[in-house]
């Protein structure tokens, strides 16, 4: 079969032919449709610290995706050939107290699929039966494609009650944009998300037209904030952009007692003002993944109920122009790159 391989320990990635996946009595072996590009993918792609550091070469990249079943293990009775699916990229073991718990998402022992075991962006994928989430019929296979990161938005975006609350989102990167159309689907006032890349925000007023715009390099986030008659603060705080300057205006601008949801990851240690934090009373908690499986439950609901993020998607190629598309995210202007890999 096809698929897009870190196949050297250096920039860019192959489609190259290899071997379809065997599957052990546990597994599914999934036939491909739609994928999405992820920032993790351009990690890859680029070789960066992280990725020399978490990539053992040769790796089948890519985590987000939809398909349909082509067949189950012996012990599988969940999942039938010919469903619609999509699935967890986290790849969790049995033996963490947190997954002990109930808690998958917290299991220090997991895997990530594309990352440290083989990945979507192939004709054919293998993961845990455990991992598969069958799609609603209407839920699209191209949505299906980005459950993954939309699933990061709400996870982030349901770490705190929302409603009638005023929240700050800092980064309309893919996810900050998804989060900011979560949080107003979700019963939020005013959802004000904040950025200095002016392609990002104008993609997230065509995505979340009730989410208001502001680029910090020419606006004060003040005088917003004037002009929606908040006079205390934010209630809570999404931060998705990992930057140090935008996470202390965050806490710059919340309510005293306000919370934060952070799934943004910083490139290097940040400097905080731990004294703001603590004499104001902020409430801080991090992001990783998304809840095995209610945040997969909450999320198609809210697509099965109105939540509409499909104007993300930028791109639409077959796999075979991956190239395209990794140029197209790596220039910071893309939304959603979706790679079709049906005709292979
Ligand atoms: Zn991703």
């Amino acid at each position: 079969m096809k698929a897009l391989v870190k196949a050297k320990a250096e920039e860019g990635l192959w489609m190259q032919e290899v071997d379809r996946p065997e599957i052990g009595p546990d597994d599914v072996l999934i036939r491909v449709h739609m994928t999405a590009i992820c920032g993790t993918d351009i990690h890859i792609y680029n070789w960066d610290d992280w990725a020399q550091k978490n990539v053992p070469t040769p790796m089948v990249v890519g985590h987000e995706f939809g398909g349909v079943v082509e067949a189950v293990g012996g012990e599988v009775s969940r999942i039938k050939p010919g469903m619609r699916v999509s699935g967890e990229g986290h790849v969790v073991g049995e033996k963490s107290r947190a997954v002990r718990a109930g808690r998958f998402h917290l299991d220090p022992d997991t895997k990530g699929i594309g990352v440290n075991m083989p990945g979507a962006f192939a004709e054919y994928l293998r993961i845990p039966a455990f991992n598969v989430v069958p799609l609603p019929d209407d839920v699209a296979m191209e949505q299906a494609a980005f459950l993954d990161p939309l699933g990061n938005a709400v996870h982030t975006a349901t770490a705190f009650d929302l409603v009638g609350e005023d929240v700050l989102i800092t980064g309309a990167g893919p996810i900050g944009i998804m989060a900011a159309a979560v949080a107003r689907h979700c019963g939020a006032r005013h959802v004000v998300v904040t950025d200095i890349n002016p392609d990002r925000l104008k993609l997230l007023v065509q995505v979340a037209p009730n989410a208001i715009p502001v680029n910090t390099l020419e606006e004060d986030l003040r005088d917003i904030m004037g002009h929606l008659k908040m006079t205390e603060g934010f209630d809570v705080g999404l931060e998705m952009s990992g930057a140090e300057p935008a996470f202390n205006q965050m806490v710059e601008h919340l309510v005293m007692g306000g919370k934060i949801a952070m799934l943004g990851l910083p490139a290097r240690p940040f400097n905080l003002d731990m004294g703001s934090l603590i004499m104001r009373g902020i409430t801080f908690k991090g992001i990783y993944g998304r809840e095995m499986f209610d945040t997969w439950h909450k999320m198609l609901a809210m697509l099965q109920s109105g939540l509409d993020v499909s104007k993300l998607i930028t791109h639409r190629l077959p796999a075979s122009e991956f190239q395209t598309g990794f140029d197209a995210m790596r220039s910071g202007k893309a939304g959603k790159v979706i790679l079709d890999w049906r005709d292979a």
